[in-house]
């Protein structure tokens, strides 16, 4: 097996510098192990902003979707993928029995879904989708014709929540990072504005796109951005914190506008949450997104590299808004 290792904390963005890739014997398997092979690796946002809690050297953490090459347990047959947080690593030996307990999420088996990806698994029918599916109906609680406004929009997580808020009946206004990214959010999936707010004016594009004020704001990015967005919020609105990636790379924190006069006096809910919180009802999101894609009522998009020689590059690419939907590492 190879795998990479951090060895440096990073500064700034991440570096190929910051890791090694090392060489691992695996172990025979013992009873209910199995061994697999990645297939496709992830790169996520809260790689960057995990990584420097870690004492080093530290393997590198990740998803991957895997085929199981050898088993001793029935219920992961050879040939079968699945779904686990092995980290950046061509081959892993694990139990999936005693995994559940020590880990963020469980090993799930991917469902074939072709003519569709498998990499799907690690994006609109994995963690991001259950991110989208679980935090913005449990915490935003969207009503019908309500106006839901989310950052990150042409992201894995936000391009997916604004679909499920069409599906609910709601007016969907996203903020990405470029006019393409714009153009398909509007043209392809539905959103019925969508800014780019490296260009626009954030408070005249919330005029526009949200004449009846926000409701819900389902907040990838954190940041000035959000003060705003909070600022034309709805008495009794909603706000789902799932992310900050606005300040992931920045060792420097920007000077922000202080949000807590808008919570006050708007009597705001803002609510903060892990997808974990749910990994007891990650089955009833895997299949709700499974059915609503099959109805072609949620569409998708993915960046994938290539190689597992890449990963870093696809990391920083990621970070750098390079990926319409989820990026993914192919690694073969
Ligand atoms: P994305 O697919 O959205 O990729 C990251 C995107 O972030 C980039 O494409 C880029 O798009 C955007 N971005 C980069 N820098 C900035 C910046 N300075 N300001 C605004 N946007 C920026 O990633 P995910 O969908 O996987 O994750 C989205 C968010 O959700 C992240 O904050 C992540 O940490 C969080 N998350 C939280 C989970 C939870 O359990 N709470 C689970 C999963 C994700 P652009 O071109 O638009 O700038």
């Amino acid at each position: 097996a190879q795998k990479y290792v951090l060895t440096k904390h990073f500064q700034g963005e991440p570096k190929r510098s910051d890791f090694q890739i090392v060489e691992e014997k695996l172990p025979d398997l013992k009873d209910g192990e199995i061994l697999t092979e990645a297939e496709y690796l992830s790169v996520d946002p809260y790689m960057r902003a995990y990584m420097i809690a870690y004492k080093l050297p530290k393997d590198m953490i990740g998803g991957q979707v895997a085929q199981v090459i050898e088993s001793r347990n029935e219920k992961f047959p050879v040939g079968s993928y699945v779904s686990g947080e092995f980290g950046w690593r061509t081959h892993t030996v694990v139990n999936p029995n005693t995994w559940k307990t020590s880990k963020f999420l469980p090993i799930n088996i991917v469902p074939d879904v072709s003519p569709h990806p498998l990499s799907l698994g690690l994006g609109l029918l994995g963690m991001p989708g259950n991110t989208a599916y679980f935090g913005l109906q449990e915490i935003c609680k969207p009503k019908e014709g309500e106006t839901i406004v989310v950052t990150g929009a042409a992201g894995a997580v936000g391009s997916h929540v604004g679909q499920i808020g069409k599906i609910l009946g709601c007016r969907v206004v996203g903020f990405a990072g470029s006019d393409e990214k714009c153009e398909y959010l509007e043209k392809e999936l539905g959103f019925d504005r969508a800014f780019n707010y490296k260009t626009c004016n954030i408070s005249a594009a919330l005029k526009e796109g949200a004449p009846n004020r926000v409701d819900c704001y389902f907040d990838n990015v954190g940041g000035e951005i959000s003060t705003k967005i909070m600022t034309a919020m709805n008495k009794f609105g909603r706000v789902a914190v799932c992310g900050s990636i606005s300040s992931y790379n920045d060792p420097i924190l920007p000077k922000v506008t202080i949000v807590q006069p808008a919570i006050v006096f708007k009597e705001l809910k803002v609510e903060g949450f892990l997808v974990n919180r749910w990994s007891d009802r990650w089955d009833e999101g895997v299949n709700m997104n499974l059915k609503w894609l099959n109805e072609g009522k949620l569409k998708y998009q993915e960046k994938v590299y290539h190689g597992f020689e890449n990963m870093v590059d696809a990391l920083v690419g990621m970070l750098r808004g390079e990926n319409t939907g989820k990026a993914v590492v192919k690694v073969k």
